[in-house]
């Protein structure tokens, strides 16, 4: 019986890198040797990456994201596996990764090829494609484990609405259609009214306007939601948790609005409200696994046609700067080929 060849490793490869010099920092698309891969075990073929808000900090040289310069960004990638040399993985086995400092600390997804640890990548579950995994990426992972969290803490469709905010953003987007394919009645606030119509067709049963929970200002609101994805912390959580149900828990996941935690202790000592963390990159295995397999089965490919845009590696310096400007709606793919 034959074995099936490894395939040829090609000799270079493309790459979106960060320079820093005395100009600045900069993107710049290099063709680099694989000498130029950062150690690992494992060798991948990049298919596609994508665009997280993270992503864009990186690309728009905004301190804080890259550890050091040059560096290639993209916190996700999918592909197939060129070589391994753990024998976790085969030649032509198709894997996502995601989180584990990919793309910040070591050179990430905007790159034909990666070389990472085995360990960090999860079997893309069968049927699924590398441009569907990246649909979902980052943000969709997060989300579904923020909707995992609620349900963990008894959060269910009977406990009545929940809450998802940034909602036409990509973790807000893809919690929107993740708890509604698991029965919830979904509340979106979203500060982008004429992103209805989007919203609706993921799942969402009504809107609410973006300052409407930083203005519960009350120690304790109306309860109002049973459980809530935050993507946008600062006074949005504050309100999210004032209007928190008895028994409720809301998932914090996000900064976009702001990094402070203000409010009181209230909701926590008189509702029972459960504030839980959602960390997408240090995800222990086990659980990661149970996401993208729960993902495959709540997120199909049909479910993110329109919540996708796929764009080419040079157009990343753009995108970078309307992402950060809360202009880029649901998930923006990167096909770095
Ligand atoms: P996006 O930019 O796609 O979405 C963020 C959304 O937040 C926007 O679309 C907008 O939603 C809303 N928003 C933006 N600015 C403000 C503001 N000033 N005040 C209130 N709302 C605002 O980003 P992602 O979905 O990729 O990420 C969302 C957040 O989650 C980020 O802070 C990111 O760093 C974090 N994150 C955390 C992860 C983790 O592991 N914990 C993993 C991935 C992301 P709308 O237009 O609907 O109002």
């Amino acid at each position: 019986m034959t074995q099936p060849c490894a395939p040829a490793l090609p000799e270079t490869f493309r790459a979106l890198r960060m320079l820093r010099d005395d100009a600045g920092v900069r993107p710049e698309i290099q063709t680099l040797p694989l000498s130029a891969l950062p150690p690992g075990d494992t060798l991948v073929r990049v298919a596609y990456s994508s665009l997280n808000y993270k992503d864009g900090l990186a690309v728009a040289g905004r301190p804080g994201v890259l550890k050091t310069y040059p560096m290639t960004p993209g916190i996700d990638l999918a592909g197939e596996v060129l070589s391994c040399e753990t024998g976790a993985y085969a030649p032509g086995d198709r894997v996502v990764l995601t989180g584990w400092g990919v793309g910040e600390r070591s050179d990430g997804g905007y790159a034909e090829l990666a070389r990472v640890r085995a360990d960090w990548l999860v079997p893309l579950p069968s049927g699924a494609a590398p441009e569907w995994a990246m649909g979902v990426g980052t943000a969709g992972f997060t989300a579904m484990l923020a909707v995992m969290a609620l349900e963990d803490h008894g959060v269910t469709p009977a406990g009545g609405e929940v809450l998802v905010t940034g909602a036409a953003g990509g973790v807000g987007s893809a919690a929107v259609a993740l708890l509604a394919a698991a029965g919830f009645t979904v509340v979106a606030s979203t500060g982008r009214p004429q992103e209805e119509t989007y919203l609706r067709a993921l799942g969402a049963a009504r809107l609410i306007g973006r300052e409407e929970l930083p203005a519960l200002t009350r120690p304790l609101e109306r309860e109002q939601w049973a459980g809530v994805v935050d993507t946008v912390g600062g006074d949005t959580l504050r309100g999210a948790l004032a209007g928190t149900r008895a028994h409720g828990a809301v998932a914090a996941c996000g900064l976009a609005g702001g990094s402070a935690l203000g409010g009181t202790v209230f909701p926590f000592i008189l509702r029972g409200v459960t504030l839980a963390g959602i960390d997408s990159v240090t995800c222990p295995v086990p659980r990661r696994r149970a996401a993208w397999a729960r993902l495959a089965r709540d997120l199909d490919a049909e479910k993110l046609r329109d919540v996708v845009q796929v764009r080419p590696l040079g157009d990343l310096p753009a995108l970078a700067e309307q992402i950060l400007a809360g202009q880029v709606r649901g998930r923006t793919v990167i096909d770095v080929t």
